[in-house]
């Protein structure tokens, strides 16, 4: 197959690059650009390799630096020298030399609770606008001048190309200049807020501050100013928070990641989560029986097509409690209404045939046996 392929190409093809000049045809090479040569880590970079010649430019013109063939250490770890600018953001968690770590503050899951972080999960569940801190660690002094960044990213991959932004509504209706910007940094006079030009992609930075006297983390503070399932912005598509620790020229040192859900209950939210999370896989997620009856008599049947089955199925399915996760408050509230008139209808109908086997229980009629108790009369 291959051979007749090759036959097959007309010869004239290879011919005039054999009748010119040497020079000739090196000026028919072309030379790729510098500046898209892809880095290392696979992703493409137009200013670094760039900027890299222009400083050895420079330090040549100085004169000899012994230094000048030592790499920075930051630069030779594959991970760290992706600029914050990349078309998508890396969510892989890398400590880097300087160990780069987070730490949550442990609130549990009271329905109170305004932020709560999942370990299970990796997973911060918090109230729209509530302040979540979040503890920064390292293991050795950062360069001095470093900052951390927050950067928000659609957390599927489906997603992922879209930027992360503020709803229009909660856009519209605030009036600070970075009112588009998903995440806050809160407490901090120095927070600055950034938009690629290229990926538009936003992100906050804060100027990273070593722990106080007797202390061994950093605490920043972030909020989120919009919720997950806000029309128009996040809409329900799950998102990752990008922390990373950057020198003052945006190398970056390390980089931490975590889920963020912004909710109206952090809380419950992390527990149905997290108790769904550790459920098997078999697709009964529910099966809970309830622990009693309210009357020793079984529900009585009220509809034909209970009539049609088995006494003992029926019963089965009108004990087992089943549980249904719903999304947003307002279909909960709808679909609890719901409920709540269903078993009002059936409280209400146990209490009529209990009514009406009482009757026929003082009054048979002629010829017929007394029902027992919850048994099904002929007549019904
Ligand atoms: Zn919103």
């Amino acid at each position: 197959m291959e051979e007749q392929e090759f036959d097959s190409l007309p010869l004239s093809q290879s011919l005039p690059l054999s009748q010119v000049s040497f020079r000739e045809l090196w000026e028919t090479v072309v030379t790729p650009s510098i500046s898209t040569i892809p880095t290392a880590d696979g992703a493409w970079r137009t200013d670094g390799p760039m900027d890299m010649l222009l400083m050895n430019d420079q330090v040549l013109a100085e004169g000899f630096d012994e230094d000048l063939f030592e790499l920075p250490p930051e630069m030779s770890a594959k991970d760290g020298v992706t600029p914050p600018s990349s078309t998508v953001p890396v969510t892989t968690d890398y400590p880097g030399e300087y160990g780069f770590q987070l730490r949550f503050q442990k609130s549990g899951t009271a329905k109170s609770v305004t932020s709560t972080y999942s370990e299970l999960l990796n997973k911060l569940y918090c109230q729209l606008a509530k302040t979540s801190p979040i503890e920064v660690l390292v293991r050795k002094d950062v360069p001095a001048g470093a900052i951390v960044r927050a950067t928000a990213v659609y957390k599927k991959s489906e997603h992922v190309a879209d930027v992360v932004r503020r709803c229009p509504h909660h856009q519209n209706e605030d009036t600070a200049e970075h009112r588009s910007h998903l995440i806050r940094v809160e407490g901090s006079q120095r927070a600055q807020y950034f938009e690629d030009p290229h990926t538009k992609r936003q992100s906050v930075t804060v100027p990273y501050e070593p722990p106080q006297l007797g202390s061994e983390i950093t605490t920043i503070l972030l909020s989120f100013m919009c919720n997950s399932s806000c029309m128009g912005g996040m809409n329900r598509r799950p998102i990752l928070t990008i922390l990373t620790l950057e020198t003052p020229d945006g190398l970056v040192l390390g980089r931490r990641c975590f889920e963020v859900r912004v909710c109206a209950c952090p809380g419950r939210d992390r527990k149905t989560e997290e108790e769904n999370s550790t459920k098997t896989q078999n697709g009964t997620k529910h099966t809970k029986k309830r622990k009693s009856a309210p009357a020793a008599a079984p529900a009585p049947d009220t509809t034909s097509v209970k009539k049609s089955k088995p006494t003992s199925s029926a019963e089965e399915d009108d004990k087992d409690v089943f549980v249904l996760h719903v999304r947003g408050r307002e279909r909960f509230e709808m679909l609890k209404k719901i409920n709540d008139g269903l078993e009002l209808l059936d409280k209400e109908s146990k209490t009529k045939t209990k009514v009406s086997v009482k009757h026929e229980l003082a009054v048979p009629s002629s010829g017929k046996r007394l029902p027992h108790r919850g048994e099904r009369s002929d007549s019904d």
